[in-house]
């Protein structure tokens, strides 16, 4: 039976790009429940503009596989969030819609890319959202603003219709208040769609287990040292000491492959995105207009005007490791590195059961803090290292710095979300 909400916010913060004021939703296990879309996953008759000029007015003539998902779910669909444009950023600042503030003080940033949908529920708007998270996107946002957020392992989740950044790292993933909100949300969009290659028949039909006796929890050295605000590394060792008073072991160790990651991160997301983003020449979706000029006029012109700052540098930047002459020495090379993460976290996972530090490595800056571009790439440290080796990872918020949330990050071995989630829900 066909329900009808009416959704009606007074969006202070710029969460959402689009919102959806009158809103039919079927009986379902989400049956009512409020639920945010970042605007890169493709929604059928909804803009989806990624936050970019150039997408602009496009709107998708169908939804995405979790869209279909959460509609057979009875979920009420709400709006489509602020993200940065294509996902590309940590901050929601490289938006062409205007930052997101942080729900919990104006004067901050709610992470990013997915802070629209991360910002939404911390203000209430929402029950739940979707975000992606190709380097951090989901759990980098989940942490600064409080909340829980879940990149599943890759392969869990459809991508079919997720708008396309760096498709070898990222997933579709759940966002909410708590742990339980996540896996409510996971369980409906996890399983096999024959339309992504990638998909695997993994459906999830776990409820959250807090017990975990015994649970050995692996502390790389790397994620509490330089670069990470002793504050922040504190509050996770003492979140780390209550998972061990409810029975779980914490065990030192290293992975030697972290100085590498990042470089590695940025080299693959860049030639990826430069591969991905060359259908967007500015005359198919989006605004069009007439071709005055040649095609390559147009196009360079077009592209210039209607794609952001951050995009444009990253096309750039991935066009160069790409190059003919280039490729053995950037693009080869970062495969080498992101197979030593692989390889970091196997060995890893024969003596632990679960890796886990900050998310990430500070509370949420203040707006404007990360304007120079190699800043804001070293803010993402923490949290690349799952999505180069596809393993599942959780931001559940453990504390306070400064009066900021603090997020937990727990990683698990490829396949075993449900883990993660447990150990989540163990310390929430
Ligand atoms: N901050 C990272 C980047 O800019 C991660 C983004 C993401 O996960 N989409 O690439």
């Amino acid at each position: 039976m066909s329900k009808k909400l009416t959704f009606s916010i007074s969006d202070t913060i710029n969460a959402f790009i689009t919102t959806i004021p009158e809103i039919e939703y079927t009986d379902g296990n989400l049956s009512g429940t409020t639920v945010a879309i970042k605007d890169n996953i493709s929604t059928k008759g909804i803009e989806t503009t990624c936050a970019s000029k150039i997408l602009r007015g496009y709107i998708p003539p169908y939804d995405a596989h979790v869209v279909s998902l959460l509609k057979s779910a009875g979920a009420a669909i709400v709006g489509k969030t602020n993200m940065d444009e294509f996902g590309m950023g940590t901050t929601t600042e490289n938006s062409a819609f205007g930052p997101t503030l942080n729900p919990c003080d104006n004067n901050r940033v709610p992470g990013g890319s997915s802070g629209g949908s991360a910002a939404a529920i911390a203000a209430g708007y929402c029950d739940m959202a979707l975000g992606s998270d190709t380097g951090g996107s989901i759990r980098c946002p989940a942490a600064f603003c409080g909340i829980v957020g879940l990149k599943p392992s890759y392969g869990r989740v459809s991508r079919y219709g997720l708008i396309a950044y760096a498709n070898s790292l990222e997933q579709i993933g759940p966002m909410a208040k708590d742990v339980t909100g996540v896996s409510r949300l996971f369980s409906v969009i996890a399983g096999h769609d024959k339309r992504d290659s990638t998909s695997v028949d993994r459906p999830y039909t776990h409820t959250p287990d807090p017990s975990i006796k015994g649970l050995r929890i692996g502390l790389p050295s790397e994620f509490f040292g330089e670069g990470v605000d002793p504050k922040v590394a504190d509050t996770v060792k003492q979140a780390i000491s209550t998972l061990e008073k409810a029975g779980a072991e914490a065990v030192p160790c290293s992975m030697p492959s972290m100085s590498h990651a990042l470089a590695a991160y940025y080299v693959i997301c860049t030639s990826e995105a430069s591969s991905n983003l060359a259908r967007f020449d500015g005359i198919r979706y989006g605004p069009g207009g007439d071709l005055r000029k040649s095609w390559h006029e147009e196009f360079s012109d077009r592209r210039q005007e209607r794609f952001g700052k951050e995009v444009r540098r990253r096309i750039i930047l991935g066009t160069f490791s790409l190059a003919a002459g280039y490729f053995g020495r950037y693009y080869q090379k970062a495969q080498t590195a992101r197979q030593m993460v692989r390889d970091d976290f196997t060995r890893l996972f024969k003596e632990v059961d679960l890796v886990a530090g900050p998310t990430m490595p500070s509370i949420a800056f203040k707006l404007k803090e990360k304007s120079d571009p190699l800043q804001m790439y070293l803010s993402d440290i923490l949290t690349v290292p799952a999505n180069l080796a596809g393993v599942p990872a959780i931001s559940v918020p453990c504390g306070k710095v400064d009066g900021m949330p603090v997020g937990l990050q727990l990683i698990g071995k490829h396949f075993e979300d449900e883990k993660v989630i447990d150990a989540a829900f163990a310390y929430e």
